[in-house]
This record gives C-alpha cells, structure tokens and sequence, in this order.
C-alpha cells in the first residue's frame, strides 16, 4: 500500500465551491484559501437553518494506546462510507496541533484511503487559526505585563496570575521560565511559563462558542489571576477582550477541506483532551448539521473522556442532541487491555502482539464493555466500529463481534483504511439503522449539582471508581469556585486518556480504586471547572527521535516525511 502522503498527493480534488454547493453553501459565504481550504462565513449558520436537519454521529473510542485507535481515521472513513450508500456525510474534526506533528504521534489527517486532504496543509498552518489562537492569548500576556509595569491600577497579585503564554511547538524548556529579567524599563521579574497552543483557554472558547458576539463575550470573563483581596480579575477589566476577538475575527469561521474521496470536511479548532474538551468546533457542527444527511465529528480520546466531554460540555453549548454514538475498537487495544503488553509511544508494537490470539482480546473486553455502558448512559446508542489492521486475524475480529453481541450492540468489521468509503458501508448502513432509532440523549448530571458532585458522578459512573480523594488544596479551590458563583459550569476532567483510572499502567476496566483530585482550575471564559486528576503536561517535549528529524522538502519543493 502506498504511503499516507503519496495516497494524499495522487487525490483529485474537487473545487471547493463545489463541494459546498452539495452542502447548500452558497459561493458568499466561502472565503478561499488557495486551493486546500476555504473558509465559511457564519452567517451560514443562520441562512441553512431552514434545510433538513442531519442526523449528528459522535465518533470515540475504547480506551486507546498511545499510537492511537483511529477514529479521526474512522471519522473520515464513516463519511466516505455514507456516500457510497447514497447519503452525504459531513466530516467534523479538529485541527492538528504542529507540537505532535514534528513529535511522536505524527499528523492527524487520518490515514490509508481514509485522509483528508491535502494532508500536508492540514498538519502544517493551514488557513492560520492556530497562530492568530497564539497571538490572541500572548497579547493578553503582554497586557498583564505591560498592567504591572504601568502601576497596577487593579492591583492584581503577581504571586496569583495563572495566565501563561502558548506556542504551537513542543518545548519542554520553556515549561517554567522567568520573563521580566532586565532594567527598571523591561518588565517585572516573575515566574511563570508556555503551555502548547491547544492547551490555550482562547482555543477552548473558540471551540465552545456560538457566534462572534459569544465568543467576545466568552473573552471577555477569562480570569487571568486574582487581588491582593482574592477578587478575580478578568480580562475585560484588563480592556483586551475586544482586541482579542477582533484577532479571531477569521478564526473563527470554519475550514472547508475535503476527503480523498471528496466527501466534505470541516475542520475547526484544536482544544487539548485532557485540560480541555478534545473536541472541534461547536460553530463547525451547527453549520455541518444542515449541511448534509448525516454530520459525523470526532471526539478526542475514549469515551470515558471525549465522548463525557461532547455529551456534556459540547453539546450543552451547541443545543445539539446526536442520534448515535460509533465506538472505535481495535484488536491492538483490546489486547492491551488483557495487561499482557506494554505498547510505548514512538516504539512499534511487541512483535508477540501480533500474534493470533482471540483469547487476549477478549481478556481485554471489559474495557469495551465499560465504554460501551458509557454512552448508553447518555441515551445514546453505541454501534461498534473494529478498525481493520493488515495484522489482524479474523478470529479476532470475531470475538470483538462476540463481545458486542452479547451487549446487544451493533458492529461492523470496517477496511476504511485499506479500502477507503468502499470499506465502511457496512458501518455506514449499521449507523443509520442506529440514528434511525430514537435517540434518548440526557446529560450526565444537572447544572445545578455541585461541583464536587460532578466530579463524583463522572468517576463513578464512567471511570468506574468508588470516590473521590479530593485534597486540601482541592477542596478550598471547589468551595471558592461555588462561592465565585461558578458551581454551575460543566466540570472537564483532565486525566490521562491511556487507562479509565487516574494511572495510565492500569489496563482493562479497573475497580476498587478511588479518583484522587490534587487541584482544581477554573476556565471562566471557555466554561467549565477543570479538576487535575493525576499528572498532567500542558507543554508537551519532542521524544529522542522527532517526526522533525525527517520532515523535509524534495527536489521539486515537495514536501516529504510527514506521516
Ligand atoms: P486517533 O484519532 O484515534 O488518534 P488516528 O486516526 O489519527 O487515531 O490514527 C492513528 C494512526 O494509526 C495514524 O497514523 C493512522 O494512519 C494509523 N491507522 C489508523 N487506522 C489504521 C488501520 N486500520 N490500519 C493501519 N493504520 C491505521
Ligand atoms: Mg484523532
């Protein structure tokens, strides 16, 4: 099979104007962008509300490894696959962060006959979201600064700023840094730091907004620290929101990209998964809802966490209600989940993995099982896409069957990467049947329970733990929070995507275990509370050997080595 990047390059691509025209999107509401992406303005949003309503598939997964299930893969897949039963899919994901692309995991365009494209334009800046993000959270930054220097009229405490800076590069050395050094002239010396772009809370609201006055809105309650008193300061009262906004005034608007098969795709915002939602654009998903038959999105992670946070976060801010719920499961994680493997990021799998072996994958099933019972918990009904790998065997594939059946949940072996649309009709006829039904779709926990209680409810109930070990610290920050009147913002857990506990080693569907809560922070601005369970980096480092080190340009200016 070909590469990733020569499958990309061979595509033929449609002019955009008329993918969107299938989609009912008239040529004044498309900005181009060259000729890989173009943008759409949000006055679409209003001028397709009078379309049909498509119905909107959430796309997750079991929990994963770190070199990932494929559901950005399936996402793209399932789309191609609707076209090849007569429907129009719309495809919804994220952007790609540039940290991971010259990192270990790679680009996230999907893969095989399943890409979107051109994959090079996807991973690298695309139409520039990710740097105006950047730029918007760094003047905020030098706004602080330069509000010290210029007498403090706020009297923020230095000792209580919280606002970092971002950069889309995955640099461990700037994790703590101290700014200000220099004369009297140059700043205040002070300890702070860069987080990854996508770990901005400016990406998060971005994400979560509805309209451009949303969003200043939205700009407007960021907290950047406290007083000497303990009263938030925002960055309204720092008069940047409104500059803010206006650097997002194109990032804002959604990109239209396409498949290799010409399916259109949305591709929007990149918030991270763990200290944010994991999720693309609500204002992408409210243009893509009227746009097609069905809208499928990808949610980030497992469902324990990507899924939790669409159902719960993303959805209570879109007002949209999905019709069905694809679960990603691969044999390589199922056997994961035995415990019997170890796979390492950046390593290839242990040879004796790929061995044929139903009985560990079904050792691995209590993962699935529990993933399973998640989204059902939300209403939603689950259908069970097995991600076809050339290593697989069959007999694995059917005790993945197996399992689903004695859950009672549809499934489907799904070849999307070997054979593109072709390859994920059978999950494209399982997921209408699914989205035919009645959709039952609840949230988790009402507004008005207290944080703590959310909390509560999302380890029990999805990570499958007796309760929570909430610490000092925590405890103070959870009170704080009530009493600043934010007790009724969803709570967006950050904890490790690799195990359902708080400790990535654990495999399976571990119980008897207890969540432990070491600090909680407040996105005002993105709304939402997020506890810290467990360790978390929020500026990522490059690995002994980087996808940099052999990303490069060939003799006709073509760029080659991005995977
Ligand atoms: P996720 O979105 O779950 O992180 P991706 O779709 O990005 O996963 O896939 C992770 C990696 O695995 C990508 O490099 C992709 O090309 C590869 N991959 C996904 N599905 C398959 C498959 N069925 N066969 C071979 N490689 C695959
Ligand atoms: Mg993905």
């Amino acid at each position: 099979m070909l590469s990733d990047l020569a499958i990309s390059r061979a595509a033929v691509r449609r002019p955009l104007h008329e993918v969107a025209a299938d989609m009912g999107i008239a040529p004044h509401l498309l900005e181009p962008y060259g000729t890989a992406a173009a943008k759409i303005s949000l006055a679409a949003i209003d001028e397709l509300k009078s379309r049909p309503r498509a119905k909107y598939v959430v796309v997750t997964a079991i929990t994963p490894t770190p070199l990932g299930s494929g559901k950005t893969t399936t996402t793209v897949g399932l789309g191609q696959g609707f076209g090849q039963i007569g429907k129009l899919g719309i495809v919804a994901i994220r952007q790609p962060s540039m940290g991971p692309t010259f990192g270990i995991k790679g680009g996230a365009a999907g893969g095989g006959y399943s890409q979107v494209v051109p994959m090079e334009a996807l991973n690298l800046h695309l139409t520039g979201d990710m740097h105006a993000v950047t730029a918007a959270h760094n003047l905020l930054s030098a706004m602080i600064g330069n509000h010290l220097h210029k007498g403090n009229r706020l009297g923020l405490d230095p000792h209580e700023i919280t606002w970092r800076r971002v950069l889309d590069v995955n640099d461990r050395e700037l994790r703590n840094i101290v700014t200000g050094l220099g004369g009297a002239d140059d700043g205040t010396p002070r300890q702070t730091g860069f987080d990854i772009s996508a770990a901005s809370e400016v990406m998060a609201l971005l994400s979560l907004c509805t309209s451009l006055r949303d969003l200043r809105e939205r700009m407007g309650r960021i907290v950047v620290g406290s007083t000497r008193d303990g009263e938030p300061v925002t960055a309204e009262m720092l008069k940047v929101a409104g500059a803010m906004t206006a650097m997002l005034t194109d990032a804002i608007k959604p990109n239209l990209m396409q498949t290799v098969e010409q399916t259109p795709v949305l591709v929007h915002c990149g918030p991270f998964g763990n200290i944010a939602t994991g999720n693309s654009s609500v204002v992408a998903d409210l243009i893509g809802i009227h746009a097609g038959d069905y809208l499928v999105t990808e949610a980030g992670f497992g469902a324990d966490i990507g899924a939790e946070k669409f159902f719960n976060i993303k959805c209570r801010a879109s007002g949209l209600t999905p019709d069905a719920a694809v679960l990603v499961a691969t044999v390589r994680d199922l056997k994961t989940h035995s415990g019997k493997y170890r796979v390492v990021a950046g390593r290839p799998l242990p040879p004796e993995m790929l061995a044929e072996n139903p009985d560990d994958v079904l050792a691995g099933a209590a993962n699935l099982r529990r993933q399973i019972a998640n989204v059902r918990r939300h209403g939603v009904t689950p259908v069970i896409a097995v991600n076809a790998f050339p290593t697989d065997h069959p007999s694995e594939h059917r005790a993945i069957l197996d399992v689903a059946a004695e859950e009672g949940v549809r499934a489907t072996i799904s070849h999307h990467f070997t054979d593109g649309g072709k390859g994920a009709a059978e999950l494209a006829e399982a997921v209408a049947e699914a989205c035919a039904e009645p959709s039952d779709y609840h949230r988790l926990y009402p507004d008005d329970l207290p944080l703590v209680d959310k909390i509560k409810v999302i380890a029990r109930e999805m990570y499958g733990a007796d309760g929570l070990d909430v610490s000092p610290l925590a405890a103070r920050q959870l009170e704080k929070y009530e009493r600043a009147g934010y007790g009724s913002l969803p709570v967006c857990i950050a904890k490790t995507h690799l195990s359902l506990s708080a400790d990535p080693s654990i495999k399976g569907a571990p119980t008897g275990w207890r969540l432990p809560v070491r600090e909680v922070r407040a996105s005002v601005g993105a709304g939402f509370i997020y506890p810290i369970c467990g360790d978390m980096r929020t500026m990522p480092g490059l690995s002994s050997a980087p996808a940099a080190e052999i990303i490069d340009i060939d003799d006709d200016g073509q760029i080659v080595g991005l995977s």
